[in-house]
């Protein structure tokens, strides 16, 4: 695999999720330096909760400024509560709700994306729950702050919406707005049963994607590895290069021409070691 050049001058960021708790720019912004990153992704509001994001705008024009100094774009995460294709009319209505006011808060920060997971059918009636769907973004995207959506497929749980590329594509054919992006996470690709380790068959299944979506859908890659088996459809991130996708699968990513130049995003305990790893990955012999 170390023949396996990565492109000699790679010019992608790659960072992490930081947490905020003790402040935005006090607690957020130290840990992105911390962790050596090029980018930053932050939750604004409870990661596990319907409590709407409420952002200072004192508070944000000096994160705003902070992160400019420090060149990074940010991409906020919504909450995992959110799902919009529950089939619950109160659980539809409160996700659309916080997901448009998650991107007024990110607006109000600089993001240049809300990343919002696919969602779940909860009852399987997946054709319904496209249906619903499609309606929901619309509803989001009505007088929306000026935000990209990145959708996230999961790691494919019973009655996901999205998890492997195929059923992402459908998902985002079934929705049909074309500026909505994706976010895609290595450790749910691999939890879906997506082949990452053998870069051919990886860069296949992304020239598909590209081919039914359109050029230019994937804004952002979320870099983590696996604690639970390839093809398992659990959720369990893992330090990099310690998990189930391992090296070679994490250097196929790295080294995707279809990738080229997207952000990494690591959601990782580690995030110190794993942006490193990440940039020893990606510029080899320029990092120490
Ligand atoms: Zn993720």
């Amino acid at each position: 695999m170390a023949a396996e050049a990565s492109p000699a001058k790679s010019t992608r960021r790659i960072g992490a999720h930081v947490p905020v708790a003790g402040g935005l720019v006090r607690r957020g912004v130290a840990e992105g330096v911390k962790a050596g990153a090029e980018t930053v992704q932050i939750f604004v509001g409870s990661p596990r909760g319907w409590t709407p994001p409420r952002v200072d705008e004192r508070v944000a024009d000096d994160f705003r400024a902070q992160c400019s100094v420090h060149g990074w774009p940010v991409f906020v995460h919504a909450a995992y509560l959110i799902n919009l294709a529950s089939p619950d009319t109160v659980t539809l209505e409160r996700s659309v709700e916080t997901l448009r006011t998650t991107m007024t808060a990110a607006s109000l920060l600089g993001a240049q994306g809300v990343v919002v997971h696919a969602g779940s059918s909860v009852d399987g009636d997946r054709t319904g729950a496209l249906r619903r769907v499609a309606k929901a973004f619309r509803d989001v995207l009505e007088d929306a702050p000026p935000v990209r959506i990145l959708v996230e497929p999961t790691a494919g749980a019973a009655n996901a919406m999205a998890s492997t590329l195929a059923s992402t594509v459908e998902y985002m054919q079934a929705v049909g707005l074309d500026e909505l992006g994706l976010c895609l996470d290595t450790c749910h690709l691999h939890a879906a049963g997506e082949v990452l380790a053998d870069p051919a068959v990886f860069e296949a299944s992304l020239r598909s994607l590209a081919a039914d979506l359109g050029p230019g859908r994937v804004d952002l890659v979320h870099f983590n590895d696996s604690k639970a088996p390839w093809g398992s459809r659990r959720d369990r991130h893992e330090s990099l290069g310690v998990g189930t996708l391992g090296e070679d699968a994490l250097r196929s990513v790295v080294s995707s021409p279809a990738l080229a130049g997207i952000p990494l995003i690591v959601e990782t305990a580690s995030a110190a070691d794993d942006v490193a790893y990440a940039k020893w990955l990606d510029r080899p012999g320029t990092v120490e």
